[in-house]
């Protein structure tokens, strides 16, 4: 059995008012975790004193401060590796990664894949091992991230290599936004069927106070509009809304970001 078939033991810290920082386990040696965008370093610490367990890593997926802003404070806890994308705004990173790079840790069992996915941000990547995919705010639960510096083009474009992963692929994503984008989502496909079983289980889930993630994106791309930009009804929906006709996925994609920017 490769290292890559692995499942790996991941857990939510929450961080501000909907922000997760997530806690690998290593397969090899479980009180070691890596942290993804830990943009706060209290709760991350707290976890490591509960649970025992030491900080062997930090994975960033992209620059802003919710995701970044406990660095400095658990760079404290020891000599902690913070592996991070190719961007002047991350100074606290001790190793920049680029799209199709791996990114291993022998010693831990465990081992990455990066995915460049502009969009968000310009320098956004995503870290894709062992069935699971840390995708930041690029992929969020049925919706994405705003996009503030990339273009359409772009945006759509990482969605779709996203896309391409296998279905049973788990999303991590770094918000818990997964009831909102379910409005819309079910704003744009009123009649989606999985869209509609998922809204009730997502409620049930988020009423008992629990995270409505990970996701897999064999759901994703039966209930996200950002993943089914090529959709027939997500098409027919977002021209009616532009009031035009849109043949381009990209095109359809733009619509409907800018749609969900203005939707309350
Ligand atoms: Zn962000
Ligand atoms: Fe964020």
């Amino acid at each position: 059995m490769s290292i890559h078939s692995t499942h790996l033991n991941v857990r939510p810290v929450r961080a501000f008012a909907d922000n997760y920082i997530w806690l690998i386990e290593s397969p090899q040696a479980p009180k070691q975790v890596v942290a993804v965008d830990p943009g706060e370093a209290a709760p991350v610490i707290a976890e490591l004193r509960r649970s025992g367990s030491s900080l062997a890593a930090i994975l960033l997926t992209h620059h802003h401060p919710d995701h970044i802003g406990g660095v400095p404070e658990l760079k404290l806890l020891g000599d902690v590796p913070v592996i991070g994308p190719d961007d002047a705004r991350i100074t606290q990173r001790t190793r920049t990664v680029r799209d199709g790079e791996r990114c291993d840790f022998p010693k831990l069992g465990l081992s990455f894949e990066i995915l460049a996915v502009p969009g968000h941000t310009l320098s956004h990547i995503a870290f894709w091992g062992h069935g699971a995919l840390f995708c930041g705010d690029t992929l969020f639960s049925a919706g994405c991230g705003r996009m503030f510096e990339g273009t359409p083009t772009q945006m759509n474009a990482s969605l779709t290599k996203l896309r391409e992963l296998p279905a049973d692929t788990r999303v991590f994503c770094g918000h818990e936004y997964t009831a909102a984008n379910l409005r819309f989502a079910l704003t744009v496909e009123p009649a989606n069927s999985a869209a509609l079983e998922y809204q009730g289980g997502v409620q049930r889930v988020r009423a008992a106070g629990d995270p409505s993630l990970p996701s897999t994106l064999g759901l994703e791309v039966r209930v996200n509009p950002f993943l089914r930009c090529d959709n027939p009804t997500v098409m027919a929906a977002a021209a009616l809304h532009a009031g035009k006709p849109l043949s381009e996925a990209a095109d359809v994609f733009g619509v409907l970001r800018a749609w969900k920017d203005q939707f309350r």
